[in-house]
């Protein structure tokens, strides 16, 4: 930190959000009047709206804003990485371009920051802005990840967060393609401050999260960040196999000391789908982290740059 004035940068991933990006800017010069020294960099990750023009203007008028524009959609992860590679400032803050992330909690993100702490996270709470299927996924999707991962990773934890310029430049040096920040940030350590927050309902436009992209993220989160998920087929298959050879002995004995032998097609059936079903998880399962490692060991960026005006 710096003794005067700190700097502050402000990241802010942007994917066809036309309809919020003056509302956001207005708000957000509001909300950091106190912090003249600053700067407001929007990552435009590949919009086919009008993004990038909204984004253009506002930097023709104000030399605070920066812009980075992608070459094509190369998701909200990289977008939070691109902005924090090219930030500059003493801390920087993410948060989404919808307005669900209140500007006014700024302020005191500083304020904690300025206390001491390196991280200063938010936690979303009061769930009532949030719409029900969303509710649902997101509940479930920490559930899971709390039990499979190593590292915790918060009930509600959101991206909207301010990071200290010694865990950015962590951020910085890495170079894995599968970014997941809402483990990652915990992962670094440093000193952490959570800060609770009501999420608002999105200014304008929809959720770039269909349920196809939450659950590829949600499957990419975890498996990121633990190999517990290949373990459960060991676990499992010896919970099978153990039931097998007690089943086989069941009916062995009865084969032996009744006459009766009911055909058993119901069970063989089953057992054979059930297996069938179990193996196919748990190849898809290899699949994923085989397919992790086929894509790191490329070494592709994070994400290709088309424009930028600094
Ligand atoms: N976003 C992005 N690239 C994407 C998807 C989303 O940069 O591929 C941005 C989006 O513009 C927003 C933030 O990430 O600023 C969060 O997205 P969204 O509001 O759609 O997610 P939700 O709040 O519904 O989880
Ligand atoms: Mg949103």
């Amino acid at each position: 930190m710096t003794q005067q004035q700190p700097k502050i940068s402000i990241i802010i991933p942007c994917h066809n959000e036309e309809g919020n990006i003056e509302f956001l800017y207005s708000k957000l010069k509001q909300s950091i009047i106190a912090f003249p020294s600053h700067e407001i960099i929007f990552v435009d990750d590949g919009s086919t709206d009008k993004t990038i023009l909204k984004i253009r203007l506002i930097a023709s008028k104000d030399a605070f804003v920066k812009y980075i524009s992608f070459s094509t959609n190369f998701g909200h992860q990289n977008a939070l990485k691109a902005g924090l590679d090219y930030s500059s400032g003493d801390c920087a803050i993410s948060m989404d371009a919808d307005m669900q992330h209140p500007p006014e909690l700024i302020p005191l993100l500083i304020e904690k920051w300025k206390e001491g702490f390196e991280v200063v996270y938010t936690i979303r709470k009061e769930e009532e802005n949030i719409p029900f299927f969303k509710k649902v996924t997101s509940t479930l999707f920490y559930k899971l990840a709390g039990k499979f991962s190593e590292t915790k990773i918060y009930p509600g934890a959101a991206d909207f967060r301010l990071l200290d310029k010694k865990v950015v430049d962590e951020i910085k040096k890495l170079k894995e393609n599968f970014l997941f920040f809402r483990g990652l940030v915990n992962w670094m350590g440093f000193s952490q401050f959570p800060i609770e927050f009501k999420a608002e309902v999105r200014y304008s436009g929809k959720t770039k999260y269909s349920f196809k992209r939450m659950f590829k993220f949600a499957l990419s989160g975890i498996t990121s960040f633990s190999t517990k998920p290949l373990q459960i087929s060991t676990i499992i298959g010896s919970i099978i196999a153990l039931c097998a050879f007690i089943y086989g002995i069941y009916a062995i004995s009865i084969a032996l000391f009744t006459y009766n032998v009911v055909p058993g097609w119901t069970s063989m059936l089953a057992s054979v789908l059930f297996i069938g079903g179990l193996q196919l998880i748990m190849i898809g399962i290899l699949g994923e982290y085989i397919g992790k490692l086929f894509i790191e060991n490329k070494r592709r960026p994070n994400y290709i740059i088309r424009e930028k005006n600094f």
